[in-house]
């Protein structure tokens, strides 16, 4: 089924975030047609009595004034240049980026504005921006995350049924990285009983670093009312037998207790350590120091 895309103006281009390592979030589409089962806004959509079910991703809100907006926002003598995380609530590069490229001009406005900012993909369309995020690089802070939570075909294929390969997901981290963009890899989320195995956990580490990945950190799965119901409707068609095991780590809470995710995260952290993931980039790049105030001998 083709999705619809729904050409609506915003108001607003950044939005105020709390409990999360940035303040501002910017989200030039709404929904995502990667439509991933275990995708974590399906909780927001649930709460903002949106489809969040199998609806979720079929219908694409697409803010075709956010960079003039955006521009205004950060032309205000009250912005502090604070840090601006794109791709939070919906991947800033799937298919629809193509064609309307607002997350390119976007980030032309962050570029002019030399605000430092995070950007988080799936999309391999990013390459096509590496010019604007170079430019970006040399006068603000900039980091890029690749979620890549396994490279086994057959999970990715069952988990997200409309994203590039994580390889090519690799790839482009490649690209960014020898341009002296630094990118890492988030390995989220990780499935209990699927994608945790150690030798498919490995397999990722050491591909990201073999692409010149700067960091590796993981995470487990969450499901929240919305992401949950989802998710184990698919897991039922996709993994029955991980049924029972979902269903007792899940069964009253929405994320898994410390216990379950320590061991992963910890070997997760082992294996950066063991394949020496580190920024090895030859260039770096980032903005010039300011220049010292020289004080003037009375
Ligand atoms: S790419 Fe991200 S936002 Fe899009 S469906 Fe997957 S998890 Fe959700």
């Amino acid at each position: 089924m083709r999705p619809e895309y729904r050409e609506e103006p915003c108001k607003v281009a950044l939005n105020r975030v709390k409990g999360m390592g940035f303040k501002w979030s910017l989200n030039p589409y709404m929904g995502c047609v990667h439509r991933c089962t275990f995708c974590y806004v399906r909780a927001f959509e649930l709460r903002a009595d949106r489809p969040f079910d199998d609806r979720y991703g079929r219908s694409i809100r697409v803010k075709t004034n956010i960079a003039e907006v955006l521009r205004a926002q950060l032309a205000r003598p009250t912005w502090e240049h604070e840090t601006v995380a794109i791709g939070a609530a919906t991947d800033p590069y799937q298919p629809a980026e193509g064609r309307y490229r607002l997350t390119r001009a976007c980030l032309e406005a962050l570029r002019d504005a030399s605000n430092p900012l995070r950007i988080i993909t799936r999309g391999p369309l990013i390459v096509r921006d590496v010019d604007v995020l170079a430019e970006a690089a040399r006068r603000a802070d900039v980091a890029v995350t690749f979620s890549v939570p396994t490279l086994d075909d057959d999970i990715w294929r069952r988990t997200e049924p409309s994203t590039a390969h994580p390889r090519q997901r690799l790839r482009a981290l490649k690209t960014l990285v020898d341009a002296g963009i630094r990118a890492s890899v988030g390995m989220a989320p990780i499935l209990p009983g699927i994608s945790d195995k150690p030798e498919l956990l490995e397999q990722v580490v050491r591909e990201a670093r073999e692409a010149g990945a700067c960091g590796v950190w993981a995470n487990l799965l969450n499901l929240r009312p919305g992401t949950r119901e989802h998710f184990l409707e698919a897991l039922a068609d996709d993994f029955p037998e991980q049924l029972p095991l979902y269903e007792r780590l899940y069964a009253r809470k929405a994320y898994l207790p410390a216990a379950e995710t320590k061991p992963v995260r910890q070997l997760v952290a082992d294996l950066t350590r063991k394949h020496g993931i580190r920024d090895r980039r030859t260039t770096r790049l980032a903005p010039e120091p300011e220049p010292e105030q020289l004080a003037l001998a009375l």
